[in-house]
C-alpha cells in the first residue's frame, strides 16, 4: 500500500510507528468514529456497532 511522503497526521500513530486506531477492511485507510458507527471517508464502508 502506498504511503505518500506528505500525508497528514491526523492518523493514529504513536512514536514507534504502531497504529492506534481503527483500519477500514476494504481499502486499510483509517476509520472514523460516530459515536456507535465506524465509517470510511475513503471507500464509505460502514459498520455499526450494536
Ligand atoms: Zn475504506
Amino acid at each position: 500500500m502506498g504511503k505518500h511522503a506528505n500525508v497528514k497526521r491526523w492518523e493514529k500513530y504513536d512514536d514507534e510507528g504502531n497504529f492506534e486506531g481503527k483500519k477500514c477492511p476494504r481499502c486499510d485507510s483509517l476509520i472514523a468514529q460516530h459515536g456507535n458507527r465506524e465509517s470510511c471517508g475513503n471507500c464509505g464502508y460502514t459498520k455499526i456497532q450494536k
